[in-house]
């Protein structure tokens, strides 16, 4: 363990995330939301924004997706070893959960950026012997677990995240909600700041990330006063959270002083969702560096000198030779091809044109859209042939979601012998990094205006890749 109090005085922007990705073998991210918080601080880092993360360790991860060959999703423990990535710092602070106090530590990571930025990451970790073993386990699963769990998780995220910035000597100038599931800082500021509500909003501002309404967190107030108590008086905490049940997207829209939804769309269904809240804009974005293949990395450093540290450059990629293009293209998706040749029997062409769809399985984005008439697909691979790759996880209690994945494997056994259709089991960050570099189309069909912003279209255009959807999101 190390001392670890930052000295450093220069005012800091704290950034609340309940997922962060930064990178594929730290498994504290599920999808679009932990890889964003993950491009964010790669960002910040590289334009030397002063920015720290906080985010919870998820020791056992979300899940390993695990697909039996009758397209049967099974989840298993994804752990991981924070040990070998970060440290345990020593500070400790304590957090009241069902009346009883929950001890708080820290892992600290550091995202360095090529431009000599640097952004300290602190994971939260209640996996210590003074906790009783249930508590022990908050910091356990990511997205696991009943309601009374993830209150739990929030408490010790948004509460034992403020007070750790406290005590590791951070000056806090602004806290960053991105998404509610962090909405309870609010409440730690507000006992900081006397119940001062005004005050409180001037350091907050939020993100709000989805217009579906099951994705934005309600607790009962039941629950609430059991598991939380009454960090500020129940009254107060209806008039901030809603009268039926703590709203935590509610909370923060009433506890900040700038909110933002992650495209100009979404901003106009979220105020549509949350009327009377002058809710913003900010188009979601990815880190350049990250999402672009070696291929590409390398013509771009031919072309546009300075494009890692400067994006902006990329505007001029009209400009790249038509042949150079192809040939970064082609080895993209040799790479892609061959590793999906290597983990599967399906025995994909390098010259037949891949359509690739990777993305949460869930309802309104729709994967199975393209097998909605098999007739007219079959009649399309006859004029020119092509294959299919599909990724993705459903969420465990999404039962509509697992079934969208076995019915994708039925479509893949009834065309057999015509089409070349794959599912590759655990969409994560590298897998994703190859698919979005290596198929020729791809494909984006969510159900509109749902898609609130959606990034990995914007990561095939840093590859060269057609980008085929609807026309939602970004
Ligand atoms: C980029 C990415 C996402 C988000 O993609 P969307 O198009 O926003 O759905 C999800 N999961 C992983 C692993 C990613 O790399």
């Amino acid at each position: 363990m190390v001392e670890s109090r930052d000295y450093s005085m220069r005012q800091k922007i704290a950034y609340f995330s309940m997922e962060i990705g930064l990178s594929n073998d730290i498994h504290t991210y599920n999808g679009g939301l932990g890889i964003l918080a993950g491009d964010v601080i790669r960002s910040s880092a590289d334009l030397r924004i002063p920015l720290v993360g906080i985010t919870l360790v998820s020791k056992k991860g979300h899940f390993r997706q695990e697909i039996t060959s009758d397209g049967k999703q099974v989840e298993h423990p994804d752990p991981w070893e924070p040990s070998e990535f970060m440290q345990l710092l020593s500070t400790e602070v304590k957090v009241q959960i069902q009346k009883r106090d929950v001890t708080v530590k820290s892992w600290l990571y550091t995202v360095k950026s090529q431009t000599g930025g640097v952004v300290s990451v602190y994971f939260l970790d209640t996996d210590l012997e003074v906790n009783n073993p249930e508590d022990r386990e908050i910091t356990s699963f990511l997205y696991g677990g009943d309601e009374r769990y993830r209150l739990k998780q929030e408490i010790v995220l948004g509460i034992g995240g403020v007070k750790i910035l406290d005590s590791l000597g951070l000056n806090v100038r602004k806290y960053h909600m991105n998404e509610g599931h962090s909405s309870l800082l609010a409440l730690e500021l507000l006992q900081k700041n006397g119940m001062n509500t005004d005050k409180v909003r001037s350091l907050c501002v939020f993100t709000t990330h989805t217009p579906i309404d099951a994705g934005h967190d309600k607790f009962s107030y039941d629950l609430v006063r059991e598991v939380l108590g009454e960090p500020v008086p129940l009254d107060m905490l209806k008039k901030l959270g809603g009268q039926e049940r703590l709203n935590m997207t509610l909370l923060a829209l009433n506890l900040s002083n700038y909110y933002n939804g992650v495209a100009k769309r979404h901003r106009d269904s979220a105020r549509a969702m949350f009327p009377g809240y002058e809710i913003c804009a900010i188009t979601n974005g990815v880190h350049s560096y990250t999402w672009t293949c070696e291929s590409f990395r390398n013509l771009y450093d031919k072309y546009f000198p300075g494009w890692t540290n400067e994006p902006d450059l990329l505007e001029r990629a009209d400009g790249i030779l038509d042949e150079d293009v192809w040939r970064a293209h082609g080895e993209g998706k040799k790479v892609l091809i061959d590793h999906v040749n290597k983990i599967t029997n399906v025995g994909l062409d390098y010259d037949t044109l891949t359509v690739g769809f990777a993305r949460r399985a869930t309802g309104y984005k729709r994967a199975d859209l393209l097998f909605s008439d098999l007739e007219k697909l079959k009649r399309a691979n006859r004029k020119g042939r092509i294959q299919l790759i599909f990724s993705g996880k459903a969420h465990p209690r999404d039962d509509s979601g697992r079934k969208l994945i076995e019915q994708i494997f039925g479509c893949t056994q009834e065309l057999k012998g015509e089409i070349k259709i794959v599912y590759l089991a655990n969409y994560d960050m590298d897998l994703s990094a190859k698919l979005v570099s290596g198929v020729d189309v791809w494909l984006n069909t969510p159900l509109r205006p749902l898609e609130a912003s959606g990034t990995s279209g914007m990561k095939a255009a840093h590859n060269g890749v057609i980008n085929f959807g609807v026309l939602d999101g970004w």
